[in-house]
């Protein structure tokens, strides 16, 4: 959160329409985003909300074989949820990690902790894009959820080699090549039962995979995700 002389020097604003509002978020968002929480029947495997509470998995997680076990994200990606993901992610709004790690936790705490992950790895940047950006959204996202439930964040296990294309230009099969080479585990010392990987947005999931196979790769048991949002499933 904005530490005390920030506050002095900028007035609050709300993280979603980004107006000026002493209380942060402003009535309007408040009920908008309330409404994109996912508490509703959600796939079992990747945590997207789904139409129907007898369907176990949405169309994706029925087609796509995961390396991933399970995965849960606050917030289905639609406005103003996006934008103001795009704002912690590319306009150094940094600050968001807070909010959004304590309303994480206060809706999915009791789940996270029965997964009881022993680290919380970070979908890590390239170097030159992380200089680039200044910061690790999903770095500093994994940071302050670690210190709420007091796990430790391991920034350094998982680094990425390849400073892979934007994903978004790409389909399905492509995003995953486009991964294949792109991570491996640097400190794979530790029998590690269970870990939580955290990254901004799932959005086909690919990069999430990657992750998991290369921790799975040097023994990983149980491989779990957490995201701010995801797309809506059917
Ligand atoms: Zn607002
Ligand atoms: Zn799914």
């Amino acid at each position: 959160m904005k530490t005390k002389i920030q506050e002095l020097l900028w007035p609050v604003t709300c993280p979603f329409c980004g107006k000026i509002n002493q209380n942060g978020v402003c009535l309007s968002c408040t009920k908008k985003v309330e409404a994109l929480l996912i508490r509703g029947p959600r796939c079992l495997k990747c945590g997207k909300p789904v139409r129907y509470k007898e369907q176990e998995y949405c169309y994706d997680c029925t087609h796509i074989w995961h390396h991933y076990d399970r995965g849960i994200s606050l917030w289905v990606h639609r406005e103003p949820v996006s934008m103001s993901i795009y704002r912690f992610k590319y306009h150094n709004q940094r600050f968001y990690a807070g909010f959004y790690a304590s309303k994480i936790v206060q809706e999915h705490g009791v789940l996270i902790r029965k997964w009881n992950p022993q680290v919380i790895v970070p979908v890590p940047l390239y170097p030159k894009r992380r200089r680039k950006r200044g910061y690790n959204q999903a770095e500093i996202l994994a940071v302050e959820i670690g210190r709420i439930l007091g796990i430790t964040v391991a920034k350094k296990m998982v680094e990425r080699v390849q400073n892979t294309r934007p994903q978004k230009m790409l389909d399905n099969r492509k995003r995953k090549q486009n991964l294949e080479r792109a991570f491996v585990v640097r400190t794979a010392s530790l029998k590690l039962k269970s870990v939580l990987v955290i990254d901004d947005i799932y959005t086909t999931g690919a990069t999430i995979d990657a992750v998991a196979r290369v921790l799975k790769d040097v023994g990983v048991q149980k491989v779990y995700f957490l995201t701010i949002s995801i797309g809506q499933g059917y």
